[in-house]
C-alpha cells in the first residue's frame, strides 16, 4: 500500500514568520498521515523552527536540498546529518532548478542520494524532462536515463528509501500542467524503469509523484491515476487554503 504523498515545495519563498504562521493556518485541517501524508519543503534557514512547531501535527517539514558530504569545508552548503538531527525526515534532490541554476549533474545528484540515505534522510529524487514534448517526439525517455544515472549503485535497501518525482520542466511554474494522462505516462515509465533495473517488488513499493502546475483544480484527476502516488507542488503550496485543499484531495 503506497500512502499518497502531498508535498509543497516552497523554493526560495516566505520569511520565517510567514512560515510559522502557515503551520498555524493549516495544521488542524490536514488529513490523518496514516491515510494521506502531507509535507512542506522549506528553505534551510527556517527548517528547524518549522520542524519544532510542526512536531505534533500531521505535517512533515522537509529539506529542499542537501550536500553530498556530511561535514567539512563547503561554505554555504547544508549537511544531511544536520538536517536529520533537527527532525527533517525527507529531502528533495535533483530538482530541475538545481540542475539549471546550480549546474547539478546526475553524478552529483547520485552522490547526494547516497549521502542523504547515509544520514537517515529519505530522498525525493526529481527527474526532469527538459525538452518540450511537443518539439521532440519521444523526449519522455529522457527521464529513464536520468533516473538510472541518479540511482546508480544503490542497493535494493537504499532504493527502498526513495521516492521519485516526475517533473517536466515545461510544466513547472507555467500554469500549464501535464494532462493527467501525460503525467501518468511519465510516472508509469519511472516505475517500469525501477522494475527493470531492480525488481517488480521495489517498483511496487516506491512512491512516484508528479510535479508541474498542480493546483486544487487538477489534483483530483491526477491522483486518480494508478501510477501517481502524490504530487510535488510549487506555487499553489504557498497559500494555506490551497495547501489544505491539495492535502484533502478527493478521488
Ligand atoms: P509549480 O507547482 O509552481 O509548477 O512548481 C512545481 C515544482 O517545481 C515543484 O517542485
Amino acid at each position: 500500500m503506497r500512502i499518497p504523498f502531498i508535498v509543497g515545495n516552497w523554493k526560495m519563498n516566505k520569511t520565517a514568520d510567514e512560515a510559522l504562521q502557515f503551520i498555524d493556518d493549516v495544521s488542524e485541517h490536514l488529513p490523518d498521515p496514516k491515510k494521506i501524508q502531507s509535507a512542506i519543503a522549506a528553505p534551510a534557514l527556517f527548517l528547524q523552527s518549522m520542524a519544532q512547531k510542526a512536531q505534533d501535527t500531521p505535517l512533515d517539514i522537509i529539506g529542499e536540498n542537501c550536500f553530498y558530504e556530511q561535514f567539512g569545508a563547503y561554505t554555504g552548503e547544508t549537511s544531511p546529518t544536520a538536517l536529520k538531527k533537527i527532525g527533517v525526515p525527507y529531502v528533495i534532490l535533483g530538482h530541475s532548478e538545481r540542475r539549471l541554476y546550480f549546474h547539478e549533474s546526475d553524478e552529483m545528484i547520485n552522490k547526494k542520494v547516497f549521502a542523504a540515505i547515509d544520514a537517515g534522510l529519505k530522498p525525493i529524487v526529481c527527474c526532469d524532462e527538459t525538452m518540450g514534448r511537443e518539439a521532440a517526439g519521444d523526449t519522455i525517455h529522457w527521464v529513464v536515463s536520468q533516473i538510472i544515472a541518479d540511482l546508480r549503485g544503490l542497493s535494493d535497501d537504499q532504493v527502498g528509501q526513495i521516492s521519485v518525482a516526475y517533473e517536466p520542466s515545461w510544466a513547472i511554474g507555467t500554469g500549464k500542467s501535464a494532462s493527467a494522462d501525460q503525467a501518468e505516462e511519465g510516472c508509469y515509465l519511472i516505475r517500469q524503469t525501477i522494475a527493470d533495473v531492480y525488481s517488480d517488488e521495489l517498483a511496487d513499493k516506491i512512491r512516484v509523484l508528479y510535479g508541474g502546475s498542480v493546483s486544487p483544480d487538477n489534483i483530483d484527476e491526477l491522483m486518480a491515476k494508478p501510477n501517481i502516488d502524490g504530487v510535488l507542488v510549487g506555487n499553489a503550496s504557498l497559500d494555506a487554503e490551497a495547501f489544505i485543499k491539495l492535502a484533502n484531495f478527493q478521488i
